[in-house]
C-alpha cells in the first residue's frame, strides 16, 4: 500500500526509553514523519538533545537533536500521537489529547484493559479495531480514540501462542519470564542490585501477562470483548540483560500435534493482515530456531529487525503438553515498533 503523502507523528514521552527506540524507528518511515516531540515540563522548551540522555547504540536522527521539546498537553502539531509515557501519568493526558481529536497509540498500562479500548498486535487481534467506533460513540469522540499495546513480555508470548491457537487450540500456558533491563525505563534498575544478579519479581508484572493474553486471543463480538478461556500463570524476573525478554513457556493444547505439526504452524503462520503490506511487519513473523540452545536475548533480539518473534527449544512437557522458550526484543517489538505497527494498520484501515 503507498500513501500520497506522510502522516505527521507526535511522540509523547519523547525522551524516555521507549520514545528514543520510536524516534529511531521512525527516522526514515516510509508512511510517517515526526513533527512533535513531547515530555515532562522538566524537559519542555529545551532542544531535544539537551532534555534528552540518548541511550540506543544507532546515532540519533539528524533532524531530532533541535526540535523543541514540547509540554504533553494539547494542541501539538501532528495528525495522530505515539504516547511512550510514564504511566504515572499517561492516563489522563492520553485521555486529554484523544478529547482533542489525536488518536493516541499507547504503550503504557493504564487503558489497556479498558471495555471499549482496543489491546492491539495487528499481526494477532487486528479485528479489536473495531471497538475504536464503539469507543468514539461511548466518549462523544469524533476522531479521537485511544488504541494500546500490550505488556513487552506478554507480546512474545501471546504472538508464539497464536499460531497454536488458531491450529490446535491452546487450554492452560506457564510462563516463566527472564526480562532485560530495559523495560524498566531509564535509569531502571539499580546497578548495585542487578549485578551478578537476578530479581525474581517485577511490580505488577505477572498480573499483566496473565490478563492481557486473554484479551488479547480473545475475540470482538461487534460490542464488546470476549476474553479467551485459556489458564495463564506467569512468573517474572528481572536479569542482567540489556534488550530481549526470554520466556520459558509450558502449553496445553486443546486437541493433540506432533512436534513437526507444531513446528509447521509457527513457521507456516501468515497474519490476516499480511494484505496491507503494512511496512512494520516482520517476515517470517515467528522465527523457528532448530539449534539445541537458541534463542538466546544477545544473537537473536534482532531478528526481523526487532520485529519478529524467535522460538525454539520445543520439547514434551511431562506435565502440559509441550514446552518451548520465546525471545522478543522488548522495546522493539514489545513497545515502540509495536505502537507504530498499530498505527500502520489504523492508517491503512481509515482510522487515523
Ligand atoms: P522512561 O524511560 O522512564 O520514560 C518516561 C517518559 O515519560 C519520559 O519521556 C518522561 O519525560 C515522561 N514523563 C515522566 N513524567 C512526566 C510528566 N509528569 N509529564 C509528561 N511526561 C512525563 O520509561 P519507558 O521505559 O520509556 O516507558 C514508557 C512507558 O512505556 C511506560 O508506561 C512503560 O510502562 C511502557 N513500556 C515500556 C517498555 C520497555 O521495554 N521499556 C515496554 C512496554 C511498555 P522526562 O524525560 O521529561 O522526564
Amino acid at each position: 500500500m503507498a500513501m500520497k503523502k506522510k502522516y505527521r507523528v507526535g511522540v509523547l514521552g519523547a525522551t524516555g526509553m521507549v520514545g528514543q527506540r520510536m524516534l529511531s524507528l521512525l527516522d526514515r518511515h516510509p508512511w510517517f514523519e515526526v513533527t512533535a516531540v513531547a515530555a515532562s515540563d522538566a524537559s519542555a522548551g529545551k532542544p531535544y538533545a539537551e532534555a534528552a540522555h540518548w541511550n540506543l547504540d544507532a546515532a540519533m536522527p539528524a533532524w531530532l537533536p533541535g526540535m523543541v521539546v514540547r509540554k504533553s498537553a494539547p494542541p501539538l502539531d501532528c495528525d495522530f500521537v505515539l504516547s511512550g509515557l510514564d504511566a504515572s501519568v499517561a492516563g489522563e493526558i492520553e485521555e486529554a489529547f484523544a478529547a482533542a481529536g489525536y488518536p493516541v497509540i499507547s504503550n503504557a498500562r493504564n487503558h489497556r484493559m479498558e471495555e471499549d479500548v482496543p489491546l492491539l498486535i495487528p499481526e494477532v487481534n487486528a479485528s479489536h479495531l473495531g471497538a475504536v467506533a464503539v469507543q468514539r460513540a461511548r466518549r462523544g469522540w469524533k476522531k479521537g480514540c485511544i488504541v494500546t499495546n500490550p505488556n513487552c513480555s506478554t507480546v512474545g508470548l501471546v504472538v508464539a501462542l497464536k499460531p497454536l491457537a488458531d491450529a490446535f487450540g491452546v487450554k492452560k500456558v506457564m510462563v516463566t519470564t527472564m526480562q532485560a533491563l530495559s523495560g524498566a525505563g531509564y535509569p531502571g534498575v539499580p546497578s548495585l542490585d542487578i549485578l551478578d544478579n537476578v530479581i525474581p519479581y517485577i511490580g505488577g508484572e505477572e498480573e499483566k501477562i496473565q490478563t492481557e493474553t486473554l484479551k488479547l486471543l480473545g475475540g470482538f463480538d461487534g460490542q464488546k470483548f470476549v476474553p479467551a478461556g485459556i489458564g495463564v500463570s506467569a512468573s517474572c524476573n528481572r536479569v542482567h540483560v540489556r534488550d530481549g525478554h526470554l520466556e520459558c513457556v509450558s502449553v496445553e493444547l486443546d486437541r493433540s500435534a506432533s512436534p513437526e505439526e507444531v513446528i509447521k504452524a509457527w513457521r507456516d503462520f501468515v497474519p490476516d493482515i499480511a494484505k496491507h503490506g503494512l511496512p512494520s511487519v516482520p517476515q517470517p513473523l515467528v522465527v523457528y530456531k532448530d539449534e539445541k540452545d537458541r534463542p538466546q536475548p544477545r544473537r537473536d533480539r534482532e531478528a526481523g529487525a526487532g520485529m519478529a518473534v524467535t522460538v525454539g527449544r520445543l520439547r514434551p512437557c511431562p506435565v502440559l503438553h509441550y514446552k518451548f522458550v520465546v525471545l522478543s526484543h522488548n522495546t522493539v517489538r514489545g513497545a515502540a515498533g509495536a505502537a507504530i505497527v498499530d498505527a500502520e494498520l489504523m492508517a491503512a484501515e481509515g482510522l487515523i
